[in-house]
């Protein structure tokens, strides 16, 4: 299905859904039960989607009992593993969303793997409503050539390593073969990385960075970190506060080339339609004027390069490592069917020497067996957070089934915006509870949580509860205490699950 096809498609679905989905509906409505009536709800994913969705219907659906569970042992997925170390300010809404995990109606399992430990199918025999809420854990790829060379990774590993996640603790990446890394992509995880590898290593002693990954920023050899976006300065995705915040790091002198400041008519109008992008380009453009201060060795180097779409990643001379990215310089052009201003090759091409390379080019949602999924945009097909069966015009509504977060509506947005998302999936959520649709008499009798134990222990599958999860926490803190930090993060599986056991 072709992209531009999508949102008239998706309204003609909703006016084609509405009459075939609840006209059953209108029979159930007058067998409906009360709202004290229990309701089971399974949330997979605790994430700050999951969360939201899981208080949402706490507060909103009176005999309601949520379970949330999540592949690792711990929760609140992103604002753990993806929010930069140093922004503790973003992962105070973990006291909220420990609030709601709090609630004599709410369980978390822990440990608990959608696919592996248990099916869709089985979790929607078990449950009246599964909100799927497990987020994007893959990553947006290139596929030009020597994208598998060593040296090369993803954003999303290294934030998940230095952040300690357990998949990623392996990762090693190499910081000592360089002076230059690449990271391309212009949007905030973008700066995220390109931070963490310039920002002082004492001030990253004190915040919540995982021990291996402060030792190795501490011996890192690089120097200078390329910022490569295929399009110009009023186009960068990131958010002005973020951009703020890298271009007043201590110790590391800026470089944007004046002639890439140069705005179109399509610019101008751009930045009227939208204050952060002027804020950004405002932002540049200050930053390029500002007099480099040369005389310190110890300065570190961040290069905003515009304009410029990877072509190849180019191994070393010995051939073991990304030694270089080609790069073809760009234009932009207005893509007519969007209005988007899009980058074309002009078939100029250079080469820029790095040792590392991070793609930061969006996260990609993954989809699972029994699903349904649009694997262009990478998400489920959905209305409203109701899940659709296929993308196609006489696609029906998964009964029961819902989705929020990045599953939803894609890998874009800040903590606070699965707020929103939340309250649009649960509404649909107490929509549908109101019309009947989850207590049909003569329909199955979902367990909800004894359910679910009973197949988890048929399985054999060992869940971490939430009081787990508050071991992992009180021995995490107390380890980050010696050391002056937070936290300091059991990065590996085994020992995340011993320290859930223990205490
Ligand atoms: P993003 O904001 O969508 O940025 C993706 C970047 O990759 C853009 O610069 C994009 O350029 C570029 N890109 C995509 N495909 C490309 C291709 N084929 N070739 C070259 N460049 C390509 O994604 P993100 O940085 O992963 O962030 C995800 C979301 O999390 C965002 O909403 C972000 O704001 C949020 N976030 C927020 C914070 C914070 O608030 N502190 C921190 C981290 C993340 P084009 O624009 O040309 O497509």
């Amino acid at each position: 299905m072709g992209r531009r096809l999508l949102l008239p498609h998706t309204r003609r679905l909703m006016l084609f859904l509405r009459p075939m989905r609840y006209s059953a509906s209108a029979t159930a409505t007058a067998t409906a039960g009360s709202l004290r009536d229990p309701l089971h709800v399974c949330v997979v994913g605790s994430g700050p989607a999951g969360f939201y969705t899981a208080e949402k219907m706490l507060k909103g659906r009176e005999g309601v009992r949520v379970d949330i569970i999540d592949r690792l042992p711990t929760p609140f997925g992103l604002v753990r593993s993806g929010v930069a170390p140093d922004h503790p300010e973003t992962k105070i809404v973990v006291n909220q969303f420990s609030r709601v995990a709090a609630n004599p109606r709410c369980s978390f399992f822990g440990n608990v793997t959608l696919g592996s430990d248990l099916s869709l199918s089985e979790l929607r025999k078990t449950y009246d409503v599964v909100v799927l809420a497990y987020g994007a854990e893959s990553d947006r790829s290139f596929g030009i050539p020597g994208e598998d060379l060593r040296g090369i990774h993803s954003a999303r590993e290294f934030v998940w390593w230095y952040n300690g996640h357990p998949d990623m603790c392996n990762l090693a990446p190499d910081l000592t073969n360089t002076d230059s890394a690449v990271v391309l992509g212009q949007g905030n995880v973008a700066l995220d990385v390109a931070r963490i590898l310039l920002r002082c290593t004492t001030e990253l002693a004190s915040t919540d960075i995982a021990d291996y990954a402060l030792d190795a920023l501490r011996s890192s050899t690089i120097r200078k970190v390329y910022l490569v976006g295929r399009r110009g300065p009023v186009q960068a995705a990131c958010t002005a506060k973020e951009l703020r915040e890298i271009l007043g790091l201590k110790n590391v002198n800026v470089y944007i080339k004046e002639a890439d400041l140069a705005t179109s008519p399509a610019d101008k109008e751009e930045m009227r339609n939208s204050r952060i992008k002027r804020r950004v380009y405002e932002l540049l453009s200050k930053a390029a004027t500002v007099h480099q201060e040369n005389n310190d060795n110890d300065r570190k180097e961040l290069h905003f390069v515009f304009f410029r779409k990877p072509t190849k990643f180019l191994p070393s001379e010995d051939g073991s490592t990304v030694g270089a990215m080609e790069l073809e310089k760009t234009l932009l052009k207005d893509d007519g069917a969007t209005g988007k201003q899009v980058a074309v090759g002009t078939g100029e091409f250079e080469e820029l020497k790095c040792g590392i390379v991070l793609k930061s080019i969006g996260y990609k949602s993954l989809p699972i067996e029994g699903l349904s999924f649009d694997k262009y945009r990478g998400v489920v097909p959905n209305l409203r957070g109701r899940v659709l069966s296929s993308e196609s015009e006489t696609a029906t509504v998964e009964p029961g089934l819902y989705v929020v977060g990045w599953l939803k509506r894609g890998p874009t947005g800040i903590v606070a915006t699965n707020l929103h998302c939340a309250e649009e999936t649960v509404d649909s959520i107490l929509e549908d509870d109101r019309k009947g649709l989850f207590t049909d008499p003569s329909g199955p009798k979902r367990q909800g949580r004894r359910g679910l134990l009973e197949i988890l222990e048929q399985k054999n599958a060992r869940y971490v509860p939430f009081d787990g999860w508050e071991k992992i926490d009180t021995k995490e803190k107390a380890d980050g205490e010696l050391k002056n930090k937070p936290r300091e993060k059991i990065t590996r599986w085994n020992e995340l699950l011993e320290a859930a056991r223990e205490g």
